[in-house]
């Protein structure tokens, strides 16, 4: 067994772009180490065997990006389909389009508007409170959009996300709630959106199949850190908190249950992802996974879908880490973990967990080809230190 030249601590996308760079562009070999029995991180998906549908195992995956760069990238390993993702949302018996829109606000309010007229109306509802003076989440929802869509579509669904009663939350939270006035229901505005023709796994399999990459599954790096810390240079994508034993305290997430069912209909609902905007349903979301692909419709066993609801909660010892919580407690350990991580010797800290962000796709792509070309790729070829 040789030593690697590069020791990746999970196989995540941020991962996996390091992994595939150091190994294409600069001839290292590299090992990567991942915990679960399967690569991919989070956008790991598998077909069901028995509908063969597509389904996401840590919650829909939609792709999207505005930056050319990672647009070009990912492509080497994969085509897009030309999906494009659309929201809805149930609140007492009704469907509505998501984000909240012009067909939205004429369906709630019962009558067309005009966009001036919708406007003015939101203006109106939303002069209640000052968005500089709220108190918490809900008078600063409420100064954005007014009491009635708030009531609807914000509220019931926000204390189903935190356990808690938005009028206990910060008002820190939310930063812009948008109305649209036009009839546009896309919910991203990316220049490019699409999900890969063969699927998650088979675009992040091509990522690691590389002569120069091996993947060690089934292993926490903890349970090997005395081989490579300190030895070989390493990129750690696992949570910032546990590398450094939680000497500052644990850094808290929300975690979210998923579950999977196959019902015995063509169509539960026809279309991807609807929000259940009602607070007395315990789950936030259910997903229908076989519309994010309707290219493959006679590939699907005829008369069976899979749904999975998603249910929203605190995570515990043993929870995955989903989302970061940003409270001031949290911010302030992060900052002390960031010190500490920007001292360590030998080792990048990225990714949604080793940064205690959360990172769409894109966003983990685009952050780990910046991090390969500042740090990775002046180390190998300068040997500069890896700070
Ligand atoms: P991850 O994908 O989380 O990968 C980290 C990997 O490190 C994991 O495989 C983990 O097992 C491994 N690891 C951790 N600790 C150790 C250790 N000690 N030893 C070995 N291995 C370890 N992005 C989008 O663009 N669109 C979406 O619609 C979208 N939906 C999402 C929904 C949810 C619920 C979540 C949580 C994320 C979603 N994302 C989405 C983001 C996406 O899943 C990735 O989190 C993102 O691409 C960042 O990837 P990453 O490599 O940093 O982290």
């Amino acid at each position: 067994e040789t030593t690697p030249d590069l020791v990746v601590v999970g196989s995540g996308l941020f991962g996996l772009t390091i992994a595939e760079r150091a190994a294409s562009q600069l001839d290292k070999k590299v090992l990567i180490i991942e915990r679960r029995p399967h690569i991919g991180g989070n956008a790991y998906s598998e077909f069901d065997e028995e509908t063969g549908i597509e389904v996401h195992k840590y919650g829909t995956h939609l792709f999207h990006t505005s930056n050319e760069k990672v647009w070009d990238y990912v492509r080497k390993f994969t085509d897009f389909t030309d999906y494009k993702h659309k929201v809805f949302g149930k609140y007492k018996g009704q469907v509505y389009s998501l984000p909240m829109n012009l067909a939205l606000i004429n369906q709630f309010f019962g009558k067309s508007h005009t966009p001036d007229e919708a406007r003015a109306l939101i203006a109106e509802q939303a002069s209640e409170f000052k968005t500089e003076e709220a108190q918490n989440l809900e008078e600063k929802a409420i100064s954005l959009i007014g009491r009635p869509l708030y009531e609807a579509f914000i509220k019931g669904y926000t204390a189903k996300q935190w356990e808690k009663d938005p009028k206990e939350l910060s008002p820190d939270i939310i930063t812009r709630l948008p109305v649209r006035y036009t009839f546009d229901n896309r919910y991203f505005n990316d220049k490019y959106e699409g999900l890969p023709v063969d699927g998650y796994t088979a675009w992040l399999e091509r990522m690691a199949d590389h002569p120069n990459i091996t993947v060690m599954l089934d292993t926490d790096f903890f349970t090997v850190v005395d081989d490579y810390k300190g030895k070989v240079p390493i990129v750690y994508t696992g949570p910032v908190d546990e590398y450094f034993g939680y000497s500052a305290g644990k850094l808290s997430w929300r975690t979210v249950d998923l579950e999977s069912e196959i019902l015995d209909v063509d169509d539960y609902q026809g279309t991807g992802v609807v929000n259940a905007n009602d607070p007395e349903v315990p789950f936030t979301r259910e997903l229908e996974f076989k519309h994010l692909h309707p290219e493959r419709a006679d590939r699907y066993k005829p008369g069976k879908t899979v749904v999975v609801r998603e249910y929203s909660r605190f995570a515990q010892e043993g929870d995955e880490p989903y989302y970061p919580i940003n409270t001031a407690d949290n911010r302030e350990k992060i900052l002390v973990y960031r010190d500490l991580a920007k001292k360590e010797p030998m080792v990048l800290f990225g990714g949604r967990l080793g940064t205690y962000k959360y990172l769409d796709m894109h966003m983990a792509i685009a952050s780990a080809l910046t991090m390969f070309e500042n740090k990775l790729r002046p180390h190998f070829e300068d040997g500069t230190p890896l700070t």
